[in-house]
């Protein structure tokens, strides 16, 4: 396989979630051949018939034109397409292990004793999971040991794209970060995939494999810890009186700080943060380098979900029990119909065991969130539905239909006048002239 210039790649991409589908999607509207796989057969079902199983904005039509075009391919099987691919993604989960924190590779492991058993000739097999370091190595380690014929190079190309903006993230990436084995051949092929990209200038930068997985934890982490510090910046604000939307927006205007990721909130959630930063603290613990502030990230993130449920209950008078508390938005952020680890599923735990009746709403996330709250909170069909007769209001996730609430409907329909913006989208005149009380987050009163 020589590849010269312009090549269409034939691409297997093994696990149809978040990002192998993303991927998959978009690598196949750069003009490859893609065969995106999953184990989950309803799945590939639904995707064969054109329905997504996620909810991610323009997802839907990049994947039917491209299935339209035969570029894009979905299936159970992952044998043909691997033994057919110069290029195998792993794509597959990577989630914390229960009882100790660290990444559970089962699935990566296992996609890789599949991956063994089906290629024919030189491939590329590229970790795009979140892993560890040193995943790689024994990623090679597996597949030569079940395969001694297989011709492969495992390379870490870590995705960087964010849930609900993914496909522009994928398309126009900050940068691309590719992590090499000692096996050059790869390079060649790694760049071929992302040439229409590096028409794009998006910056490829090649590096060892791995310092390539580091890169992605360690990124993750920055930002994790990036929100936990202008989250106790804004504790701070509400104890001297300072506001911290206008601390944020004075530090952010420093270049060497920037303005992103400073917006005070009810702590970091969803489905990479919490469970990225717990295999980095037990990564570095395990090789006698332990990172304390990513230790105390994790600490103070998870306390403050819990703080959030207190500040609901103060609130309300100090006391929720029998009181109806209205829960808009469910997903870790908008735009996305993604649950996993979501702020929302501690505060309403919480708001459950300080004797509270939670009913809750979100415009894409209520399906997720049936499979993880169950029976315990009530499900409505929209805001007003959600706030009727409720004793408090509370925003938990900012999407934009939230953004313009009716607050004279509201203040008809609820039983007390209370409103909780943890992501602060209101200013507090706008909601307290109709007569609301108005919590947010690190806007402190002036003595
Ligand atoms: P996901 O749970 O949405 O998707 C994983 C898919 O892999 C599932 O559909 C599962 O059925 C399938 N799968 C598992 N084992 C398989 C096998 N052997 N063969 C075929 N299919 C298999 O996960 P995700 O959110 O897409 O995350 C995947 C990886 O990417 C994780 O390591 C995650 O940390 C990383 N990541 C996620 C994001 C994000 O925003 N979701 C961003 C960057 C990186």
């Amino acid at each position: 396989n020589h590849h010269q210039s312009g090549e269409i790649m034939r691409i297997a991409v093994v696990g149809s979630g978040y990002v192998g589908l993303v991927s998959g999607a978009c690598l196949a509207d750069f003009g490859h051949k893609v065969v995106c796989i999953d184990k989950t057969e309803a799945k590939i079902v639904d995707l064969q018939a054109g329905r997504m199983p996620i909810y991610e904005p323009g997802l839907e039509d990049l994947v039917c034109k491209n299935s339209a075009t035969g570029q894009l391919a979905f299936s159970t099987e992952l044998g043909p397409a691997v033994a057919d691919a110069d290029v195998v993604f792993i794509a597959v989960g990577t989630p914390s292990r229960r009882g100790d924190g660290h990444a559970d590779l089962s699935y990566i492991y296992e996609a890789a004793r599949e991956i063994a058993a089906a290629v024919r000739g030189f491939t590329v097999v590229s970790v795009k999971s979140t892993v560890p370091v040193g995943t790689g190595d024994e990623v090679e380690r597996i597949i030569r040991s079940c395969n001694p014929a297989a011709d492969v190079a495992v390379v870490s190309n870590p995705e960087f794209l964010r849930e609900g903006a993914a496909i522009d993230d994928f398309k126009r990436p900050d940068r691309i970060v590719i992590g090499l084995p000692s096996d050059e051949r790869s390079r060649e092929v790694m760049a071929e995939v992302y040439r229409p990209l590096y028409l794009n200038q998006a910056p490829i930068m090649f590096t060892g494999r791995r310092t390539s997985e580091l890169i992605k934890y360690a990124a993750n982490a920055f930002l994790a810890l990036k929100i936990t510090f202008i989250n106790e910046i804004a504790d701070l604000c509400e104890n001297v009186g300072a506001n911290v939307q206008e601390v944020a927006r004075g530090i952010g205007l420093d270049n060497r700080i920037g303005s992103k990721f400073l917006h005070a909130g009810p702590g970091y959630g969803g489905s990479c943060f919490p469970k990225d930063t717990l295999a980095l603290v037990k990564t570095a613990q395990d090789s006698g380098a332990p990172l304390r502030l990513v230790e105390t990230t994790v600490a103070v993130n998870d306390q403050r979900k819990r703080t959030m449920a207190r500040r609901i209950v103060l609130a309300c008078g100090g006391n929720v029990r029998a009181k109806t508390i209205a829960v808009l938005g469910l997903t870790f952020k908008p735009n996305t119909d993604d649950v996993r680890d979501a702020p929302s599923l501690s505060i309403i735990q919480a708001l459950i065991d300080f004797g509270a009746s939670v009913r809750v709403y979100d415009p894409e996330g209520m399906e997720q969130a049936k499979l993880m709250l169950g029976a315990s909170v009530d499900y409505a069909r929209g805001v007003y539905e959600c706030a009727k007769g409720a004793d408090a209001l509370v925003i938990v996730t900012e999407w934009n239909q939230f953004r313009a609430l009716d607050f004279e409907r509201l203040s008809r329909c609820m039983s007390k006048q209370v409103v909780v913006d943890l992501r602060n989208i209101y200013r507090r005149e706008e909601v307290c002239k109709h007569g609301f009380e108005y919590v947010n987050v690190g806007e402190g009163v002036a003595a």
